[in-house]
């Protein structure tokens, strides 16, 4: 499928967003040239409006969109566009044009964050020195944790209840590094089971 561009006068709106944190980055918009360009190397292009040329996001700032995916919205006339971001979107410095808490799903800038204290193994952070110690010890951590909720499921204090269960979460995505995986994946899983 490719977008109908007479329908909007030749220009149609594309949301980008972020293909790890799920963030909505920003809204720019395409012609034809810019999509075939955005298809072609990869990287966002816009037609932007107010310089009135092809814009490739980045040119300047080197903040390029890396394009993971490309969807048509139901009539085909607007695209969301999944991209890995070099460097913060918005031209104020900002990761997001958008900067609001719903615009973010919080788990996933979490599990980017585990995974850059794995990644580049930073020496001081708690995660890599558990992830260091192998799948093992970190899958007894997230038995111990689901336990430790049980226990307070059991109990009546709604604060100790929340902080095993943010525990057991942050010991949960530890494990899925650990094994490879992405906290997508699963939810895909879950998601597939309708
Ligand atoms: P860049 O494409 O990141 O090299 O930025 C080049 C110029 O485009 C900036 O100086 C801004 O004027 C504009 N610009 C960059 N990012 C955005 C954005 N997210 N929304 C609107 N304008 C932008
Ligand atoms: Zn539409
Ligand atoms: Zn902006
Ligand atoms: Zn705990």
């Amino acid at each position: 499928m490719i977008p109908d561009f007479s329908k909007t006068n030749g220009l149609i709106p594309v949301v980008i967003q972020d293909s790890s944190s799920q963030q909505v980055l920003m809204l720019g918009y395409m012609n034809e040239e810019a999509y075939s360009k955005t298809l072609a190397e990869k990287k966002v292009t816009f037609f932007s409006r107010s310089k009135n040329r092809l814009w490739t996001k980045g040119e300047t700032s080197g903040n390029f969109l890396h394009v993971k995916d490309v969807h048509l919205d139901c009539d085909n006339d607007s695209l969301l566009i999944l991209a890995k971001a070099d460097g913060p979107t918005c031209h104020t410095g900002s990761v997001s044009c958008f900067n609001t808490k719903s615009s973010r799903s919080f788990l996933y800038e979490l599990e980017q964050t585990i995974h850059q204290r794995i990644d580049e193994d930073v020496e001081t952070s708690y995660t890599n020195k558990l992830y260091k110690r192998g799948i093992n010890k970190v899958a007894q951590k997230v038995g111990e944790e689901a336990v430790e909720l049980v226990i307070e499921a059991k109990d009546n204090n709604p604060e100790l209840f929340k902080n095993e269960a943010a525990d057991l979460l942050y010991h949960y995505l530890i494990l899925l590094k650990a094994k490879g995986f992405k906290l997508k994946e699963i939810e895909d899983v879950l998601e597939e089971r309708g």
